[in-house]
């Protein structure tokens, strides 16, 4: 059986989201298919918050910054790999998306800081929510307000092109696995990335064999694939980023905010080992570099007061503690004196405002005063920076760069945003605002249809 609408959307997390909410609000009929059972995909899982320069909440703060630094900051963190129209496009719009969420019933008022970021930048719910599920929460909120058409458990297995080479439908499968044909005049494939499909990840970076991953069950990469089978461009496929801190076998992370926000690693020794800020990709082989390729967290409760997402590990028993540094040595099997010294030292170095041993720059939180905690970590699969090559418009590419008419991407789905290394904060960036452009742009193209 046939259906027809304007506009079909492949994936229920972020980007999909974003773009049925832009989309129908401009007045199309769309539709979104979700394979899972639920909407938020990857995008639940986003602890930290959203990178954008130039917001309101910024200069309430007292904080410089511009999208022309976001820009920087992005090519430096993904190596220059990055492709630099689309860096552009996501800087200079990504205060739009903040104020699209708060628009949408999701403010992120607070800003904090992330891992290779030259300020303060990323945006988060204010007192200390977990960004993702925040997010996830008033969109799909909206979505069923707005009673846009959303169908769980129904999976898109085929992209239709006709022969004149115009994308014009899906295929897909419901929950029965009773198959159909959705007509529609633009798909925005959202699908999402390939983390959670070792086959695929290995494919590409066959050194990655037996990491663990933090994403969803669903992130296998299905629209990159099927995007693959109607000639569409694929790009730094073998760009898969690790982050640095993630607890294996459990597909969870310990947000970068919790070293942003003052935190220190150390190894088995109880010494520290690198500046914690750092890229994901640097203080990942940082960690793999050390004893049993694993680091601790150490915080005490002054962080924990003032960031509340730490609660949830709290309630997962990820954590240790003790209420001087000895004690927490112990319970974690690092040699008491060798973890004290540690933390003393580095103590002095934040009241210095000098980190003489690594050059932390952002030195806010002196650990002199416990109580104490820790939480190992190791580096897992994270994110796939590669995916469908798109343009500006979110308007997805042939492999001659040709654009396919018919057919928009946003998110983890596209490669090019994030080039060799994704900083933290940019892949909500990144939703959110190829989301809108896709939706835009789609709705747009309904005009000429
Ligand atoms: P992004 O951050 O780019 O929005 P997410 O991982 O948050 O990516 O969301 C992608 C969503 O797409 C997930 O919820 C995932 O289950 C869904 N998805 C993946 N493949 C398919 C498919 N073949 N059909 C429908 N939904 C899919």
């Amino acid at each position: 059986s046939d259906e027809t609408t304007d506009i079909v959307i492949v994936g229920g997390g972020g980007a999909g989201m974003t773009a049925a909410i832009e989309a129908h609000n401009k007045g199309a009929s769309v539709i979104l298919v979700e394979k899972m059972p639920m909407l938020g995909g990857n995008t639940v899982r986003a602890e930290g918050g959203l990178n954008a320069a130039g917001t309101p909440y910024q200069k309430a703060a007292g904080i410089e910054d511009s999208p022309e630094l976001h820009y920087q900051d992005t090519m430096t963190g993904g190596h220059n790999l990055n492709n630099p129209d689309l860096v552009r496009t996501l800087t200079e719009n990504a205060a739009a998306s903040v104020e699209f969420l708060k628009e949408n019933g999701a403010e992120l008022s607070e800003v904090g800081r992330a891992g290779g970021a030259s300020v303060n930048r990323i945006h988060r719910p204010a007192g200390g929510e977990a960004a993702g599920n925040f997010i996830v929460v008033a969109l799909k909120k909206k979505l069923q307000d707005e009673k846009i058409d959303v169908r769980l458990q129904t999976t898109a297995t085929e992209i239709i092109k006709n022969e004149e080479g115009t994308v014009t439908g899906i295929k897909v499968k419901d929950k029965e696995g009773k198959e159909s044909t959705i007509q529609a005049k633009a798909i925005i494939l959202a699908a999402g990335g390939f983390g959670a499909n070792l086959e695929m990840v290995t494919k590409y970076q066959p050194g990655l064999a037996g990491f663990s991953t933090t994403n969803h069950a669903g992130a296998t990469g299905d629209g990159t694939t099927m995007a693959e089978q109607i000639g569409v461009k694929l790009v730094d496929m073998k760009e898969i980023q690790i982050h640095p801190t993630t607890i294996p076998g459990k597909g969870v992370l310990i947000t970068e905010g919790v070293r942003g926000d003052g935190a220190i690693l150390v190894n088995a020794e109880g010494k520290r080992f690198t500046n914690e800020l750092l890229t994901r990709d640097v203080v990942s082989k940082n960690i793999l570099a050390q004893t049993d390729k694993i680091a601790y967290i150490i915080f005490n409760d002054e962080l924990r007061a003032n960031l509340k997402a730490t609660e949830v590990y709290f309630g997962m028993d990820l954590v240790k503690q003790g209420d001087t540094v000895e004690q927490l040595a112990s319970e974690i099997g690092v040699d008491p004196a060798a973890l004290a010294e540690t933390v003393s030292k580095y103590s002095g170095y934040v009241a210095d405002k000098n980190d003489a041993d690594f050059q932390r720059p952002d030195l806010t939180l002196s650990l002199a005063t416990g109580k104490y905690y820790a939480i190992q970590v190791t580096p897992g699969i994270h994110h796939t920076m590669g995916g469908v090559a798109i343009n500006t418009k979110a308007e997805v590419l042939d492999t001659s760069d040709q654009i396919i008419p018919g057919l928009y991407a946003a998110g983890e789905v596209t490669g090019g945003v994030h080039g060799a290394n994704r900083l933290g904060g940019n892949a909500l960036a990144d939703i959110v605002t190829y989301g809108r452009i896709a939706a835009e742009e789609a709705v747009h193209s309904l005009g000429s249809k």
